[in-house]
């Protein structure tokens, strides 16, 4: 099938109040060309030497995110267009996001990346460092950043009672922010989970934001 097809085979399936990144990274711009071709206007990107080029040739009304780890030293290449950035996991991060986006006039939408797998990560909070840390820090000093959720990986595994363990964690962690220490926030409201293998049991758990890459963009000639 190609791209095209893939794309709107998965959109047919996804609820109306959930938001598809198409994750692009290691795609040639022309596989991105298409899939903007066939309608998609948001994606996702995991490194900034990757995205700026591609940002650069391809059209400008595209929703750019970004969702791998982010060196602070890295930011102030993509602060001039990024729209969203999903994997905020310090504050030395964020402060420098909020930084480099004052300095473009701009806000960008950041999401705090929870660390629920089994695999071991050097990224991402763990939840309950996650809850601490925004629960007790002054939000506000990071002026020019719009906090909207949280990002989560599950583990991969073919094991959907863990998958789905996972992802209800971080759901309650969610829900219990939004109602307590964020309530006041009211762009307070993604939650960006699921991938190729688990964007369904991630919708079943609550996610509004999927990150599809390898379902659209890897086609075969079957
Ligand atoms: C690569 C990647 C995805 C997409 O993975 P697929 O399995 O290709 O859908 C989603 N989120 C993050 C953080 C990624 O690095």
């Amino acid at each position: 099938m190609s791209i095209a097809a893939q794309l709107n085979r998965l959109k047919a399936e996804l609820p109306p109040h959930v938001k598809l990144v198409a994750v692009s990274k290691y795609c040639p711009e022309s596989a991105i060309q298409e899939a903007y071709d066939a309608g998609q206007r948001i994606f996702g990107e995991s490194r900034a030497q990757e995205l700026v080029p591609k940002y650069e040739h391809l059209p400008k009304d595209i929703e750019w995110h970004f969702i791998g780890h982010l060196q602070p030293n890295k930011v102030k290449y993509i602060a001039p267009f990024i729209d969203t950035i999903h994997s905020v996991d310090s504050v030395k991060l964020l402060q420098e996001i909020s930084e480099q986006a004052q300095k473009h006039s701009r806000r960008i939408k950041v999401l705090i990346e929870i660390h629920i797998a089994a695999e071991d990560s050097k990224y991402g909070y763990n939840p309950y460092m996650g809850r601490l840390f925004l629960e007790k820090t002054d939000l506000s000093q990071f002026a020019n950043v719009d906090i909207i959720g949280l990002m989560g990986m599950a583990t991969y595994t073919e094991d959907a009672g863990q998958i789905r363990n996972e992802f209800a964690e971080l759901t309650r962690l969610f829900t219990r922010l939004k109602r307590n220490a964020l309530k006041e926030n009211n762009l307070f409201k993604d939650l960006s989970m699921g991938m190729s293998n688990d964007y369904k049991l991630a919708i079943e758990a609550g996610s509004t934001i999927v990150r599809i890459g390898s379902k659209i963009f890897q086609t075969t000639n079957s």
